[in-house]
Order: structure tokens, then C-alpha cells, then sequence
């Protein structure tokens, strides 16, 4: 049986190149001199493409959108390594027959941890409190004391698969949990509020787990902010269009609202200067998932997906 050709926008693990070169010829189009000219040779042929969040690949973010996708006119499959599938307008792939699939409920548990991690250490102060030490200024004074989770709400939007995950933890820490989606979530019994605005006066501490996308864009505004108050806490590890990035910025500076924690930017890898001088945000390279073991089981979800739709088998995570 004659090999696929596949499109590889960015640089996927080795586990998924490895899985697929036995069934599919795979077009590494970040390493192209001429991307253009590779994607007028190749095109015609091309069946299927394998993705990622927004990464730079030879300083080019490559959103599967569908200008990019209505270049192949025989693609039938896009592939997505994250649960995440903003970079891909799979409104648009659906119109045209094409399947998508992601990577859901294998990254939850990973993300979750770090969604707990980043508002512990924004709240206590964590890796401030080590660059003081590291500094040799412990040996002036101790470090500040700084604000607690003892008797806080916890507001999360979007209590999906990770947002669960991340309730589940805070019971155990014994936080109080309020919510927002768009639906009330099945099975539990967490008090519910109809918007955003409205979770963010009832909650201290916000976190954003709901998608990316043009519905999410901008969704903390100035507004969610103020009702945030000056003790608010937000925690964003879900997409960074979600967060209106100047208007945080100034919250922060303003001590409008106390501090944040970031996974996600809006421009990313760029972060503004203005934001990595303030000292009351934690700012983390968008590490959501990104363990050894969790990335390796959504590498194999890629590549199972993609060999399955190879041989005519049911995908198994279809978006
Ligand atoms: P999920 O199970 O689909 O949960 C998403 C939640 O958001 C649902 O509760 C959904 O409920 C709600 N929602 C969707 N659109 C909404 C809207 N317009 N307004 C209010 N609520 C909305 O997804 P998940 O697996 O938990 O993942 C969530 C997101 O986390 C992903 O899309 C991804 O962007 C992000 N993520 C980030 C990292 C990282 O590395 N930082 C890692 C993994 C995931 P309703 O449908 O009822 O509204």
C-alpha cells in the first residue's frame, strides 16, 4: 500500500514522526527554505495534517485555517496534538468533510496540577519568595507575608473535563467553588452563575478553563476585572485570547486587582515587557501539559487517530 502524504506544520515529537512514518510520507514544512513552492508541489497529493497549538516554527505561526486548509482540495483529516483546537477553524473543516481530532481527558489530570500549582504560588508567592532567597536578602528580613486560600472562593469558567479535575483538588484544599459555562455541568451541585460578570463578583480567586476562540475573545475584560476586586486572583491556563491582555496588565498595575497567574499569553512565545515587570504575576511558559508522560500519551492519540483513519477504522477522538 503506497504511503499518505501528510503536512507537519510545526515540530511534533518524535513519537508521533516515528508513529507515522510507516504509513504516511510526512511534508515537515517548517524546515522547507520555500514553503510556498513546497505547498504548490505538494498540495494536490496531500490527505491529511498534523498540528499543534500555535507554535513558532521559522517564525511563522501556522493556523490551520481556511485559507491554509482550502489549499489542499484532497484533504480529509486534520490532526491536533492538545484538547485545545482553536488554531484550527473546524467550523470550516466540517463544511468540507474534513475530520478533526485532539487530544481530550489524557492531558486533564497534568493540566489540572498545573492550574493548582500556578494559583498556589501566585497566591503564596512561591517563586518570588525563592528569587528572594536566591538573592541573599532572607538574611536581611524574612520574606513579606503574602494572601492565603484559607476561606477563599474559588470561581471557575468553564467546568469541563479539566475544570472537574480542578474542583476536584480544591475540595480537598477546602475551598468554596462557584461556576460558569454556558450550560450547568452534570453531576454536581456547585452553586451556578449565568455570566461571567456575575461568577467574578461571587469568587476571589478566577479560574479560565473554558476554550480559545472567536466566542471566548476578550471574555476578562476591564469589567470582570473591577468586579474581581482589589483581593481578586486570576488564573488563566486556558487560551490566552480569553484575557484581554492590556486591559490585565493595567489591573495589575494598578493593584485593581491583587495578582495573576499566566500560562497562556496572547502572543505567545511573546510576552510584554510590561507584564514581566510586574511582580504580582506568575508567568509560566505554557507547561499546562507538558510532562514527559502526559505529552507522550497525546503524541499516541495523534498518531492512533491518524492510523486508524488510515486503515478506515473509527477515530477516536473526532472534535
Ligand atoms: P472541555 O471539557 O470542553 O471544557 C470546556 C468548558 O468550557 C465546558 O464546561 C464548557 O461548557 C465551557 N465553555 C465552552 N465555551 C464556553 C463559553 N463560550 N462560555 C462559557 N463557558 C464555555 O475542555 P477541557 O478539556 O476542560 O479543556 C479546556 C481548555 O483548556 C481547552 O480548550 C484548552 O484551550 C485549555 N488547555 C490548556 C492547556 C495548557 O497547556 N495551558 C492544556 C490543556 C487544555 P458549556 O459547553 O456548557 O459552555
Amino acid at each position: 500500500m503506497s504511503k499518505i502524504d501528510l503536512v507537519m506544520t510545526v515540530p511534533l515529537p518524535p513519537l508521533i514522526i516515528d508513529g507515522l512514518e510507516r504509513d504516511f510520507t510526512i511534508q515537515k514544512l517548517w524546515l522547507a527554505d520555500d514553503w510556498e513552492a513546497l505547498l504548490d508541489k505538494i498540495a494536490p497529493g496531500v490527505r491529511a495534517i498534523a498540528a499543534a497549538v500555535p507554535i513558532l516554527a521559522q517564525d511563522r505561526v501556522w493556523p490551520i485555517d481556511a485559507a491554509f486548509m482550502s489549499r489542499f482540495p484532497n484533504l480529509e483529516i486534520v490532526a491536533n496534538l492538545g484538547v485545545g483546537y482553536d488554531n484550527i477553524d473546524a467550523n470550516w473543516a466540517k463544511d468540507h468533510n474534513i475530520a478533526v481530532t485532539n487530544t481530550p481527558d489524557v492531558l486533564t489530570e497534568e493540566t489540572a496540577d498545573t492550574a493548582f500549582g500556578l494559583m498556589l504560588n501566585t497566591v503564596r508567592e512561591f517563586s518570588a519568595a525563592e528569587r528572594y532567597l536566591r538573592a541573599g536578602k532572607w538574611l536581611q528580613q524574612p520574606y513579606r507575608l503574602t494572601a492565603s486560600l484559607k476561606d477563599r472562593t474559588l470561581g471557575i469558567l468553564g467546568l469541563g473535563r479539566i475544570g472537574k479535575a480542578i474542583a476536584c483538588r480544591a475540595e480537598g484544599f477546602g475551598l468554596k467553588i462557584v461556576y460558569h459555562s454556558r450550560n450547568k455541568a452534570q453531576g454536581v451541585d456547585y452553586p451556578y452563575y449565568p455570566d461571567v460578570l456575575s461568577l467574578a463578583r461571587a469568587c476571589d480567586i478566577l479560574m479560565v478553563v473554558v476554550p480559545g476562540g472567536p466566542e471566548t475573545r476578550n471574555m476578562i475584560d476591564v469589567d470582570v476585572l473591577k468586579a474581581l476586586g482589589p483581593d481578586g486572583i486570576l488564573i488563566n491556563i486556558a487560551r490566552g485570547t480569553i484575557v484581554d491582555e492590556p486591559a490585565l496588565i493595567e489591573a495589575l498595575a494598578n493593584r485593581t486587582i491583587h495578582a495573576a497567574g499566566l500560562d497562556v499569553f496572547a502572543n505567545e512565545p511573546h510576552v510584554p515587557e510590561a507584564l514581566l515587570a510586574l511582580d504580582n504575576a506568575v508567568l509560566l511558559p505554557h507547561v499546562g501539559s507538558a510532562s514527559v508522560v502526559t505529552r507522550d500519551a497525546m503524541s499516541q492519540l495523534v498518531v492512533d487517530n491518524l492510523v486508524n483513519w488510515s486503515k478506515g477504522a473509527p477515530l477516536l477522538t473526532p472534535v
